[in-house]
């Protein structure tokens, strides 16, 4: 029987991109300028500041869509049926659980992540468990991923197929992807996947894939600083 891997945090790797500040004022400028716009990619993006404020408060959106960011994400299951429901401007490619055999990665939370939640769906809010709900949540979890991992690697063993296989294995699993996206339908996402007190639409996303969102936002705004800049300025509504 291999030994399960339990980890509390998810990984973000920015594996590709072509994105910067320039990329969207030389997109915005062609209805002024034509052809003429493309000067721009060479241009101080700081002094074109104003115009991506502009931009990003009127909500001109397409200008931002210039740029692509490749990311690779492992984390759990129950994160990537989140991640997924996001379709406009990203593109996806998962491991397969048909063609290879699953590593025995599982989630467990951190210590200091909230377990006890209350007031209604939809807003809800997150306390400090207790040290014994900590204790159950972990004993629990690894007992239940020790328990489903035999089984499945007890049915490979035993000539079952892997697309048949994985049926027992919960959505604690860790999976890795690669996700395609551009700044605006990344700022989409962060919109929702993200809570912070300056949003103009408050959202409460589940805190694991909002960790996912955070990596990525970091990245991001590495590359196209003006731009996120503008995204916080603006209450963190994608244009
Ligand atoms: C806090 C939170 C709780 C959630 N809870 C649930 C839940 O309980 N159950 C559940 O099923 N989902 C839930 N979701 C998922 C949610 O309903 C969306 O599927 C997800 O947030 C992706 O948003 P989106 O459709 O705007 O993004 P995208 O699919 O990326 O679309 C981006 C934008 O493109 C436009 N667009 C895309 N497709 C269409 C279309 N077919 N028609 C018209 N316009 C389109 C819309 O303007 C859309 O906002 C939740 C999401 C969050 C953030």
């Amino acid at each position: 029987m291999t030994e399960p891997d339990f980890r509390h945090d998810v990984s973000v790797t920015l594996v590709k991109s072509a994105a910067a500040d320039a990329d969207v004022l030389f997109a915005a400028r062609v209805s002024t300028a034509g052809e003429a716009s493309l000067a721009e990619l060479d241009a101080d993006p700081g002094k074109s500041k104003g115009l991506i404020n502009y931009l990003m408060r009127d909500r001109h959106g397409t200008p931002f869509e210039h740029n692509s960011m490749t990311f690779l994400v492992q984390a759990p299951i129950f994160v990537f049926r989140e991640f997924h429901r996001h379709r406009a401007g990203w593109s996806y490619n998962e491991e397969s659980g048909r063609y290879r055999e699953l590593e025995p990665v599982f989630y467990t939370p951190a210590a200091d992540r909230p377990l006890v939640q209350f007031g209604r769906p939809g807003k809800y809010e997150f306390a400090e468990g207790t040290a014994e709900q900590h204790e159950r949540t972990l004993t629990a979890m690894e007992s239940a991923y020790r328990h489903s991992y035999a089984a499945y690697q007890e049915m490979l063993a035993a000539g079952i197929a892997r697309e048949v296989a994985r049926a027992v294995l919960p959505v604690g699993l860790f999976s890795s992807m690669y996700a395609t996206c551009n700044a605006r339908s990344l700022m989409h996402f962060l919109s929702l996947r993200t809570k912070r007190d300056n949003a103009k639409v408050p959202s409460f996303p589940q805190r694991e894939i909002e960790m996912v969102a955070e990596r990525m936002e970091a990245e991001w705004a590495a590359l196209m600083p003006l731009t996120h800049a503008a995204f916080e300025t603006h209450g963190r509504v994608a244009p």
